[in-house]
């Protein structure tokens, strides 16, 4: 059974690419941290399309429950194996760097960088085998730019962009993909806070993007016919920034 991976597909973009990657015929693993309900309405979207999948709780930032929750499902499902990884979760927690305190700086690193290799490296294994896989790290205009207030997420989602172009020269012979998408203003969760309407002013595009537009990009990125396409990293941000 062809099978995918999404951290953080509870809510917002996460969401949306498990919506996505149903919809290109996969059974979709749904994991989330803490919204169980949220995740629940992921999986019955999925499923009242006819589509199908299961939700998987564990916190990407700790290795003891990705070891124990992912490796265990990796462990019991010999029947499936997961050709298609999307590391979507990620958090921010923004402040200036002068008075950014060491838990603010920790938990968004742990989140999306230390999530990003603990993951990864179980599913792996099971692609190089099978000689198939496609990654997708969803990362950010943030760390390729730099923002201001972002210090913390600008060197996370960096660090995972360097990541994903070490990772695919390893594994390219194998038949398996690594690539990132970066995202600008999307409109989720994450970006309620902001006023899009003063924002806006600055996005050639003159809005705030859609979690399906995100979609879209890795949907193709993950798409077997992506295969000469690795190392790379696509920019979903209405012309912000390139
Ligand atoms: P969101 O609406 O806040 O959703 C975050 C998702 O990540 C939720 O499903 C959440 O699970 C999950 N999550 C958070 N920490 C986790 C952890 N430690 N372990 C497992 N799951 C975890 O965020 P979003 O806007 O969709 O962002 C998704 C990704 O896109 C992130 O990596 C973010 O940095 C990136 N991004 C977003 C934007 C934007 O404008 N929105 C722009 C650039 C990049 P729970 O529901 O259980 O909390």
């Amino acid at each position: 059974m062809k099978c995918a991976l999404v951290t953080g597909g509870s809510r917002g973009i996460g969401r949306s690419v498990c919506y996505k990657i149903a919809a290109m015929g996969y059974y979709v693993i749904v994991n989330y941290k803490t919204n169980e309900t949220e995740a629940n309405t992921t999986l019955g979207a999925i499923k009242e399309k006819g589509g199908d999948g299961e939700t998987l709780q564990f916190d990407v930032g700790s290795k003891e429950q990705v070891q124990a929750m992912l490796g265990n499902w990796i462990e019991k499902n010999t029947d499936k194996y997961i050709e298609v990884l999307v590391n979507n979760a990620g958090i921010k927690d923004d402040g200036l760097m002068m008075w950014m305190k060491d838990e603010q700086w920790e938990s968004v690193i742990r989140t999306s960088l230390d999530g990003f290799f603990y993951v990864t490296r179980l599913v792996l294994n099971g692609m190089l085998l099978k000689r198939y896989g496609r990654i997708v790290n969803v990362v950010s205009l943030s760390g390729l730019k730099g923002l201001p207030g972002q210090t913390n997420y600008s060197a996370a989602k960096a660090g995972v962009i360097g990541a994903t172009k070490a990772l695919a020269q390893e594994v390219a012979k194998r038949g398996v993909t690594v690539n990132a998408v970066a995202p600008g203003f999307i409109k989720t969760d994450m970006t309620e806070g902001l006023d899009e309407n003063e924002l806006k002013a600055m996005i050639p595009v003159k809005r705030f993007g859609l979690p399906e537009e995100v979609a879209h990009a890795v949907g193709f990125l993950v798409s077997p016919e992506a295969g000469y396409i690795t190392a790379e990293v696509i920019n979903v941000n209405g012309g912000l920034y390139s």
